[in-house]
């Protein structure tokens, strides 16, 4: 049986990192030109993933994209989810997430950082809550307290985020109050996130109002 992510981990953690390529995608990129010659990008990504990513933000957490690789696609998808996207090129990430816990007023042991190669081996070390996906390379794998029975690109970053979310406890109050949202009349306004949500993250929304 798949071991649960542990619960002391998960309940420390307010901040999490994603990598972008073989993470949100399976790593690929389809390299290509529009009619005027102009370089294109595209990548695959995981639509699952994204009520992941929100539900994450629900619950309170901070989830930011931190990519070695600057792309248009890497920027729309982090707008889509209404996250962060910093791209570092070079793939020098550990000053990146240094400065997001000092913008954020955070410890290491707040940091998730879900991850597939040794890109991201810096801010592994030093992450209270390391993850890999099932396709990292076995440096990644090593350093992960958990990992993904999905690969990236295919759904590992919503496995993970249910997983982060059932080992705080939140999980299906977030799903209650997902539903809720969904099943809302047309004319009544939107609560983004409802207030059942608030509640079940109250407590553990200390820095996230501080600096939204
Ligand atoms: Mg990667």
């Amino acid at each position: 049986m798949h071991e649960p992510i542990p619960a002391d981990a998960a309940r420390r953690v307010r901040l999490v990192v994603l990598d972008v390529d073989g993470v949100l995608t399976d790593g690929g990129v389809y390299l290509g030109g529009s009619g005027n010659g102009e370089p294109v990008e595209l990548k695959r990504l995981d639509i699952t993933d994204g009520l992941g990513v929100k539900l994450l933000v629900w619950a309170g957490l901070r989830v930011v994209l931190v990519s070695g690789r600057p792309s248009v696609a890497s920027r729309l998808r982090a707008a889509e989810l209404g996250v962060e996207c910093v791209e570092e090129e070079g793939a020098r990430k550990l000053p990146v997430v240094e400065r997001l816990l000092a913008r954020f007023g955070l410890d290491w042991d707040a940091v998730a950082c879900v991850s597939d190669d040794l890109a991201d081996l810096p801010v592994l070390r030093r992450a209270g809550l390391p993850v890999a996906v099932a396709n990292a390379v076995p440096e990644v794998r090593a350093r992960a307290r958990w990992i993904t029975t999905r690969p990236g690109g295919h759904g590992a970053v919503r496995e993970f985020a249910e997983e982060l979310l059932r080992a705080r406890g939140e999980w299906t109050a977030l799903v209650d109050a997902y539903l809720k949202e969904r099943e809302r009349p047309e004319e009544a306004p939107a609560a983004a996130p409802p207030r059942a949500v608030r509640t079940a993250a109250a407590g553990r929304r200390n820095d996230a109002d501080r600096d939204g």
